[in-house]
C-alpha cells in the first residue's frame, strides 16, 4: 500500500469540516415534546408569539409612580400583584404598591423598591426615581414575530425555557444522524463474555456508543467484524446503510488490518489515513457510497480521543448543528512536562476543580483504560514544543 503523508492535527480537522460543510444536508425536521428535546437540534426558527414583555412590567417589588412627582409623599391608591393588572391611570401625586412581575399601571413611568419608601397609613414619601426605572417596558425582550432561537441550535435548559415562555410545546427538531458503530478485531469478545486471557472485551463500542449520544447522533452497534474480508465486507455494507460509520481497529499496519481494503472495496474515496497525533496516528477519513467513514484506531484511549477530536464533528454537522469548538481550555502544570515533539499529544491528565491546574497522569499507552478512568481529561502536548516548566499555561481537551 503506498505511504501517505500524515496531516498534522489541525489539518485533518480543517479536512473534516471543509467535507461536512460540504456534504452534510438539513436533516429532515421531527416534532418531540418539551421534556424530550434536550440536546436536539432545532429544526425551526422559533419566534416570539407576543411582546415579551407584552405589558410594562415592575422588575422590582415596591411603588409604581410618575417620575415627576417624586421625590415626595404620595397617595397610595391601590395595589397590583403579579398575574393582575390595574388599567386605572395613575394621576398626579398617587401611587400604586406593586409586585415583581406585575403591569406598570398606565401613567407610571417608574417603579420605586420597597426598601427605599418609608409608608405610613396610606401614604409614602418616595426618594427620586428616573423615567424608566425598574420598569421593563412592553416588547423590549422580545417583539412579536422576533425569532428567539435560530434553527440549528442545539437545545440546553436555557433554550427550554425559551421553547416554554413562547409556547412551544411540541418542538421541531431535526432528525438524528445514525451512526453504525463496527469494532473490527479476532480478539474480542462481548461485554457478558468471559474472555480467554489472549482475548479482551470489546470497550470501544460503548464508549463510541456514548460519545455519539453525545453528540447528538443515534448509536447503532453492529456486530464484531473478524479481521477477514467476509466478515468485514457485509459488516460494511451494512454500516453504510446508516447516516454515517465509525470503524474501530484494523487501520494500523499489521497484516490482519484490512478496514482499508475492504473499504477500497466499496469504492471509498480517502480524505486522510494518517494525523500526527499521540494517541491515534493512523486515523482513516473518508467517503463511500455517499457516506462518510471514520477508520479509527483500535486502541481505547486513541478511539476516544480521535471520535472527540474529528468525528464529533461530524456527528454534530449531520445533526444539523454548526460545529462547536473543541471544548479546550487552559491550565497551569502542577510539574514540569517534556514530550517528544513532532506529535501532538492527548495525554490523560488530572484537572483540579478548583485554580485550574493540571497534571499529567502517568499511563502504560492507549490501551490503559485504567489510567483513563483516573484522569479527568487531556492535557494537549503542541507538536512543535517539547518542554513546559511547572506552573506554566497549557491547553486542556475537556472530557
Ligand atoms: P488495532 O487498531 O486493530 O490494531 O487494535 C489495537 C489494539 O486495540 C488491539 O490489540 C486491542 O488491544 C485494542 N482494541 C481493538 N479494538 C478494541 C475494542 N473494540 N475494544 C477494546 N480494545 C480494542
Ligand atoms: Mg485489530
Amino acid at each position: 500500500m503506498k505511504v501517505v503523508p500524515a496531516l498534522s492535527f489541525e489539518q485533518a480537522r480543517d479536512c473534516v469540516l471543509a467535507q461536512l460543510s460540504r456534504h452534510a444536508l438539513a436533516p429532515a425536521v421531527e416534532q418531540v415534546s418539551l421534556v424530550d428535546c434536550l440536546g436536539r437540534v432545532l429544526g425551526e426558527p422559533i419566534a416570539a408569539d407576543r411582546d415579551y414583555p407584552a405589558l410594562p412590567r415592575a422588575m422590582r417589588d415596591g411603588f409604581a409612580v410618575r417620575s415627576a412627582d417624586v421625590p415626595g409623599t404620595l397617595r397610595i391608591v391601590g395595589e397590583v400583584r403579579a398575574g393582575q393588572r390595574l388599567d386605572r391611570e395613575l394621576a398626579a401625586g398617587e401611587t400604586v404598591e406593586i409586585m415583581t412581575g406585575a403591569p406598570a399601571p398606565p401613567g407610571a413611568d417608574a417603579v420605586i423598591m420597597v426598601e427605599h419608601a418609608m409608608r405610613e397609613g396610606d401614604r409614602v414619601t418616595l426618594p427620586a426615581a428616573n423615567s424608566g426605572a425598574n420598569i421593563n417596558p412592553a416588547g423590549i425582550e422580545a417583539q412579536k414575530g422576533d425569532t428567539v432561537i435560530p434553527a440549528g441550535r442545539r437545545l440546553g435548559y436555557v433554550e427550554i425555557a425559551a421553547l416554554a415562555t413562547t409556547g412551544c410545546a411540541l418542538v421541531p427538531v431535526y432528525r438524528r444522524p445514525d451512526v453504525a458503530i463496527l469494532a473490527t478485531g479476532d480478539e474480542l469478545v462481548g461485554v457478558e463474555d468471559t474472555p480467554r486471557e489472549e482475548q479482551i472485551r470489546n470497550s470501544n463500542a460503548y464508549s463510541l456508543a456514548a460519545q455519539v449520544t453525545r453528540a447528538g447522533g443515534r448509536p447503532l452497534i453492529l456486530p464484531v467484524a473478524r479481521d477477514d474480508w467476509e466478515s468485514t465486507y457485509s459488516l460494511v455494507a451494512r454500516g453504510l446503510a446508516s447516516d454515517l460509520l465509525l470503524l474501530s481497529g484494523g487501520v494500523s499496519a499489521g497484516k490482519y488490518d484490512i478496514v482499508e481494503r475492504v473499504l477500497s472495496g466499496f469504492g471509498a474515496e480517502f480524505f486522510f489515513e494518517r494525523v500526527a497525533i499521540q494517541p491515534g496516528q493512523p486515523l482513516v477519513f473518508g467517503r463511500a457510497q455517499n457516506r462518510f467513514f471514520f477508520g479509527l484506531p483500535g486502541n481505547p484511549a486513541s478511539t476516544m480521543v480521535t471520535f472527540e477530536l474529528f468525528a464529533r464533528a461530524a456527528v454534530e454537522a449531520l445533526s444539523g448543528a454548526p460545529f462547536t469548538a473543541l471544548p479546550l481550555l487552559h491550565a497551569r502544570l502542577r510539574k514540569p512536562f517534556r514530550h517528544k515533539s513532532g506529535l501532538t499529544r492527548f495525554l490523560p491528565a488530572s484537572l483540579s476543580d478548583c485554580g485550574g491546574w493540571i497534571e499529567h497522569v502517568p499511563w502504560h499507552g492507549s490501551g490503559d483504560v485504567a489510567a483513563l478512568a483516573r484522569a479527568n481529561a487531556f492535557l494537549v502536548a503542541s507538536a512543535s514544543r517539547e518542554s513546559w516548566d511547572e506552573g506554566e499555561w497549557i491547553p486542556v481537551l475537556q472530557r
